[in-house]
């Protein structure tokens, strides 16, 4: 059990709606309000202060403050534009300095990164990575999304890495062009919920489990593991989101064929343990997004 810290505040900012947290973990969230992403960041941004400064009267004022953020976002640190939503499609938020607003209104460090990077935090602060310094977090919802911890840190470059559009080799016999509109058929234009209805026309959770179209996507996601296996050595794979959570069986699919594509190159389960335990869902399951910004805020603090 991690020691309490400080009184945190947390605010994961959505494509469709944000989440406000005040609290020090997920044993003690104090408060918690959803609010919609409206198409003036002006209106939210100054509706997400209302709720932390009403949040802060009842229950103290937080050390920190963690933002983690739909993208694409400004993370180079030296950036002018540090901390901003730079050229999203969502309307009307492009270029808006969320970090730098927010650090104005409370006067607080602020911690900022993507969603996804902020739920692999979470995980590896309160979830199924804890404690370990090198893991994956994979998310696989309306795309594909991976947070990648190496040596107790998340790896950033230039920004973050966009390992859900790395190209595959194909499974034989499948020639479908794809659904990402930059790479076709990157991992994310195989196997991210949209591609799922691009390509058989329902939505993921209305496909029955004998559909051959999983053996299509746990394929693409067996893949992306390979890769990470090889890339980085995480010493756990964490594979969640909403398609997954949807089919938990599809785990047991991208288990047996991560295996099958290392095929005995590396011994996995030695230097790794059971793969059972390599590859496993989420700890903190819906909660791992707005935690994530609590776990940047104490990073911050
Ligand atoms: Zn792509």
């Amino acid at each position: 059990m991690t020691e309490p810290g400080p009184l945190l505040g947390g605010v994961e900012l959505g494509g469709t709606k944000c989440v406000c947290l005040i609290g020090t973990g997920p044993e003690d969230i104090r408060a918690q309000v959803a609010l919609p992403t409206g198409n003036d960041p002006d209106v939210t941004l100054g509706r997400i202060e209302e709720v932390l400064r009403n949040g802060q009267s009842q229950h103290g004022s937080f050390r920190a403050l963690g933002i983690a953020s739909f993208g694409p976002v400004d993370l180079a640190r030296h950036s002018p534009t540090y901390g901003s939503i730079t050229s999203t499609c969502k309307p009307g938020w492009s270029n808006t300095p969320v970090a730098a607003r927010l650090r104005q209104a409370f006067n607080v460090p602020v911690g900022f990164d993507t969603d996804v990077n902020g739920a692999a935090l979470a995980e590896g602060r309160w979830g199924a990575a804890r404690d370990l310094d090198d893991f994956a977090y994979v998310t696989v919802g309306t795309g594909v999304g991976v947070g990648l911890v190496v040596n107790g840190a998340l790896v950033h470059g230039f920004g973050h890495p966009e390992l859900g559009h790395i190209r595959l080799a194909r499974k034989s016999g499948d020639h479908w062009p794809g659904a990402c509109a930059f790479h076709g058929d990157c991992v994310e234009g195989l196997a991210s919920g949209v591609a799922i209805v691009v390509r058989t026309g329902v939505p993921a959770h209305q496909i029955a489990a004998d559909n051959p179209a999983w053996g299509l996507v746990t394929h693409a996601l067996a893949q992306l593991l390979h890769t990470l296996v090889l890339a980085t050595a995480p010493r756990r794979i964490l594979v969640g989101g909403g398609v997954i959570e949807a089919r938990p069986a599809l785990l047991a699919k991208i288990r047996r064929q991560l295996l099958a594509s290392l095929n005995d190159y590396l011994d996995l389960e030695r230097l790794a343990g059971s793969i059972d335990r390599y590859v496993v869902p989420p700890g903190l399951a819906a909660l791992a997004g707005p935690l994530g910004a609590l776990a940047l805020a104490a990073d911050a603090a």
